[in-house]
């Protein structure tokens, strides 16, 4: 199989995480027999000091006319100062709206290796396995009216939550048909009881519902469900919710795990896929060689998956992660007693040699 992937590395610790994945991915091209080309483009804040803008037109060409996106991670002190039109984060943004992706699919998976790196008890932690099914181009991130307006004492800022039904039946879809490949459960998320986008977010996937007898369904408040997370988290298999709960769900979710640096994320909808760790830039340790590589490794094995059906070979990196944490190599984000700790290239050296390379 030939596919050409576009490399975005970002900002902070994009950098460095990414020749992991890459050599990773390499090989699996190599073991398996797949030809993967990588093309790299510029984005956020390293976009900026290039070009002036977040996600310049060749990034976007680029990506358009890709098989897939992987992506590293924008943003960082540097550029905080600017207009929101021209930030690093912006550049996800129309990535995201330009390529059509409108479900972002995040796993928080223990591995059996890190349930005491956990915040979390043993007990309550062992054995999760959950799939937050993110709506990602509506919601209050993108509704209108939007902005920050003068009054009469000072100003005043705005934004709307809009949902239509179109775009609350196909992230429904998105979760009733990852939910047959897994448990059968998909609770829904929302806050009916107070907003009416909330309402109609829950009539319209009981009605998407119909079509999927086979699949539970179950609803619950937002705050409900952040108090349900770390109460009793193995109740959930697939989540789905809004642009916003989303985004606040899959980041708690994720410290389930025991570090955000090992969590991968798919967005999907149309054509062309994008894979990214859920974390951000990292300025705080980047360039030191400490980050943890695990998330955007696992990103390429959901490309592998989700965009190039090379199922068995996204399951031999899953499983080659799996080995190096069970040998005991840790990067410092995840470091407990006894292991081995490693850097960022060294954690990619052991995922690359569990892969027979
Ligand atoms: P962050 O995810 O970058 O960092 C939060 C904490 O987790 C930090 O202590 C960091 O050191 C740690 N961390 C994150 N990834 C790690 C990894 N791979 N290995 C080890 N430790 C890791 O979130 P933040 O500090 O709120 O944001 C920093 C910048 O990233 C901001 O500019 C923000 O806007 C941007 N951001 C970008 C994305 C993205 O590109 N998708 C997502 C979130 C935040």
């Amino acid at each position: 199989m030939k596919k050409r992937i576009a490399v975005l590395p970002g900002d902070g610790i994009g950098p460095e995480i990414m020749p992991q994945a890459i050599r990773v991915l390499e090989a699996i091209g190599q073991k398996c027999d797949h030809q993967f080309t990588f093309t790299h483009g510029q984005v956020g804040g390293e976009a900026i000091d290039a070009r002036g803008i977040p996600l310049p037109t060749e990034t976007l060409s680029l990506a358009q006319s890709s098989d897939a996106v992987l992506l590293g991670a924008v943003g960082g002190p540097k550029w905080e100062g600017l207009e929101y039109e021209r930030r690093p984060e912006r550049a996800l943004l129309g990535l995201r709206e330009q390529l059509g992706l409108f479900a972002n699919l995040r796993p928080a998976k223990m591995y059996s290796a890190l349930v005491g790196s956990s915040s979390l008890k043993p007990e309550i932690v062992e054995g999760i396995d959950i799939l937050v099914v993110r709506e990602l181009t509506g919601g209050i991130y993108f509704g209108k009216p939007k902005g920050i307006e003068q009054t009469a004492t000072g100003h005043r800022g705005l934004n709307t939550e809009v949902y239509t039904t179109e775009e609350i039946r196909r992230i429904a879809d998105v979760a009733f048909q990852a939910a047959r490949k897994r448990r059968g459960l998909v609770h829904s998320i929302d806050k009916a009881n107070v907003l009416e986008s909330s309402e109609l977010w829950r009539r319209e996937v009981i009605n998407v519902h119909q079509n999927f007898p086979d699949v539970e369904l179950r609803h619950m408040y937002v705050d409900n469900c952040a108090m349900q997370l770390v109460r009793y988290p193995k109740q959930f298999d697939v989540v789905v919710t809004t642009n916003l709960f989303g985004d606040i769900l899959s980041d708690e979710a994720a410290m389930l795990t025991g570090s955000i640096g090992m969590l991968p994320s798919a967005s999907v909808g149309a054509t062309v896929g994008m894979f990214e760790p859920i974390h951000g830039s990292a300025p705080d340790i980047a360039g030191k060689n400490i980050a943890n590589p695990i998330g955007i490794i696992a990103s390429a094995a959901m490309m592998l998956c989700y965009s190039f059906e090379l199922t068995d070979e996204a399951e031999m990196i899953e499983s080659a992660i799996q080995k190096t944490l069970e040998q005991g190599y840790r990067t410092k984000d995840i470091e407990s007693q006894g292991c081995t700790l490693v850097g960022t290239a060294e954690m990619g050296d052991h995922i690359v040699k569990q892969l027979g390379h």
